[in-house]
């Protein structure tokens, strides 16, 4: 399958037998019964029906900035709330696209907007909630009845849920006991536990890698290819050299589900959704930015102070229950060389500081990063894209 992290899926339950009056003899109490029961359940999936956002007549449009005056016109999207747009693709540079996704109600509004000012645009994806229906499609009819044994048989070709993502985590850790382990480093603001997957070969507190994937929690093909590198990690070390000799000489620590509230909700409310889901204390809009939530930069160009926009920095540091966790792991390591963070949707390699303009000490070797091959390079990247996308001094993203 084509992993698209703007595709949507919503699990539904699937056919609901209505009981005939005829089907079986009842008594009187029992018809009440029979009644309330399917009024209860009526009334349940009425609610996940209203609950669950639509996407009908959202567009996507991909915007490319012809010089620095429209560079500067895109930088300022964030802030114009009025158009109600999530921006997808952030402004980089004179020539790189940007893509926003705009609902209907002002997209008539916000096209004469870019045609008033000479911004070029082409429509991407006509409608998204198209999409949205032939990836639920595609998962629904994926044979997803029986659960699988062990990581073997575990499709790797399809999206998963939350539980799914813990199960193959514990199987994982049941069928390599002496290679991977489970540390639960916190829980989410909703209570669930924040894993994380062990792979050791020996040592205690050796040099460490840490990877982590789904911070935003829409970005699905991020927990899915994390799945698929966990897997990759226990059948290729002894065969790979390269993996071989990093896991005999360090350990890696991988964060699937980073922000499990937030994938729990894009799988039954909203696909959309990227952020935590904690109340905002005085708003009516939920959750953080929890990639703008890091002690790094904090509350410089590139995250919002509004709790509504989909990049609000929270109310301090590490307010985040999810992020948080990270950094007290991290810190209590001590030994962690390597941090990385996996996005999806553009085709970038990004490395310290995304908040400033000045040069990482080590700038010269992140360029000639052999990872970098067939992405395009933003030393800083700044302003409105990714201010706080890099922390903890030696992190790429
Ligand atoms: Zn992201």
């Amino acid at each position: 399958m084509v992993y698209k992290d703007y595709c949507i899926a919503l699990l539904f339950p699937a056919g609901l037998r209505t009981r005939a009056a005829g089907d079986i003899p009842l008594s009187h109490s029992k018809v009440e019964l029979v009644m309330m029961r399917g009024l209860i359940i009526f009334t349940v999936l009425f609610v996940a029906v209203l609950a669950r956002e639509t996407f009908e007549g959202h567009q996507v449009l991909r915007i490319v900035p012809k010089n620095e005056v429209q560079l500067s016109l895109l930088k300022n999207l964030e802030e114009m709330i009025e158009f109600e747009l999530d921006i997808w693709k952030g402004v980089t540079g004179v020539s790189f696209p940007v893509d926003v996704r705009v609902p209907p109600h002002t997209l008539q509004f916000f096209k004469s907007y870019l045609n008033s000012h000479d911004l070029e645009y082409s429509t991407m994806i006509e409608d998204i909630q198209a999409i949205v229906d032939v990836e639920r499609e595609q998962m629904e009819s994926t044979a997803r009845f029986a659960q699988p044994r062990n990581t073997d048989s575990f499709d790797y070709g399809n999206y998963h849920t939350l539980a799914e993502i813990y199960s193959f985590q514990d199987m994982l850790v049941a069928e390599n006991p002496n290679f991977v382990s489970k540390i639960v480093i916190g829980q989410s603001y909703e209570g669930r536990p924040l894993n994380v997957l062990k792979f050791s070969t020996g040592g205690s507190n050796r040099p460490a890698i840490w990877v982590d994937t789904g911070i935003h929690s829409r970005e699905w093909v991020t927990q899915a290819s994390a799945l698929w590198f966990a897997k990759k990690i226990v059948t290729d070390y002894g065969k790979d050299p390269a993996l071989t000799a990093i896991l005999n000489n360090m350990d890696i620590f991988l964060e699937i589900a980073t922000n499990p509230d937030g994938y729990y909700f894009t799988h039954t409310s909203n696909r959309m959704w990227r952020k935590t889901r904690k109340p905002n204390p005085g708003s009516t809009c939920y959750g953080v930015d929890p990639n703008r939530n890091w002690n790094s930069g904090f509350g410089e160009p590139g995250a919002s102070s509004n709790p509504c926009s989909e990049t609000y920095r929270g109310t301090s540091p590490h307010s985040e229950s999810e992020v948080k966790s990270i950094v007290d792991f991290v810190q209590s390591h001590r030994n962690i060389k390597a941090f990385i963070s996996i996005h999806s949707y553009s085709q970038m390699l990004l490395y310290p500081y995304g908040y400033t303009t000045a040069p990482a000490k080590d700038q010269a070797e992140l360029v000639q990063n052999p990872l970098s091959g067939g992405f395009t390079i933003f030393p800083q990247c700044c302003d409105v894209n990714c201010s706080v996308e890099f922390f903890l001094g030696s992190g790429t993203c």
